[in-house]
């Protein structure tokens, strides 16, 4: 089987379990497959399906014990897997830079250091990212950039210059934490 194969028979686990023990118990273990968690994580919030593009966001107050929700499309598991747990994966860094003492970036830094973790952190999916979410990320890296100041820049200089580099599948450095 493929990895791509596998995924999809997951996925169609995960649908098993929406059906019978409801959506919150079929996320709570897709969680626990990929090893997402974090203690200030409280559970998941609804929005409308969507069909085209899935978009989760992280709610809640930043605070080291403030908890924080995030929300999916009611249909999030009609999505590919591996597309699910790469976004999944960004909003828990959300939720950890929400729960860091003093943490002040602001938005454009703390996307770019979620959207470059989602490319290099050690900890990220073992699961293969597909080409067009890895462009969706540079994207997003280079977007956020261009929106920091000058200073904001400087900080993060050589992980932007990293990402410049568009390195194959191969050879992901993976060096950062
Ligand atoms: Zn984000």
């Amino acid at each position: 089987m493929t990895s791509k194969e596998i995924l999809e028979d997951l996925r169609q686990s995960f649908l098993r379990e929406q059906k019978a023990l409801g959506i919150h118990t079929a996320l709570g273990s897709l969680l626990r497959t990929f090893e997402l968690s974090h203690p200030n994580f409280e559970g998941f919030i609804f929005r409308p399906a969507e069909t085209k593009s899935l978009v989760l966001t992280t709610e809640g107050k930043f605070g080291v014990d403030d908890k924080q929700q995030i929300r999916v499309p009611e249909n999030i598991l009609d999505f590919p897997l591996s597309y699910t747990i790469h976004l999944l994966f960004h909003e828990f860094i959300h939720i950890r830079q929400r729960a860091t003492p003093n943490f002040s970036a602001s938005r454009p830094l703390r996307e770019f250091e979620a959207y470059f973790a989602g490319l290099f952190s050690p900890n990220r999916p073992v699961i293969p990212l597909s080409e067009h979410l890895r462009e969706q990320f540079l994207a997003a890296i280079e977007k956020y950039y261009q929106q920091m100041t000058e200073e904001e820049k400087a900080t993060v200089q050589d992980k932007y210059d990293l990402a410049q580099k568009r390195w194959p599948e191969s050879g992901d450095p993976r060096f950062l934490t």
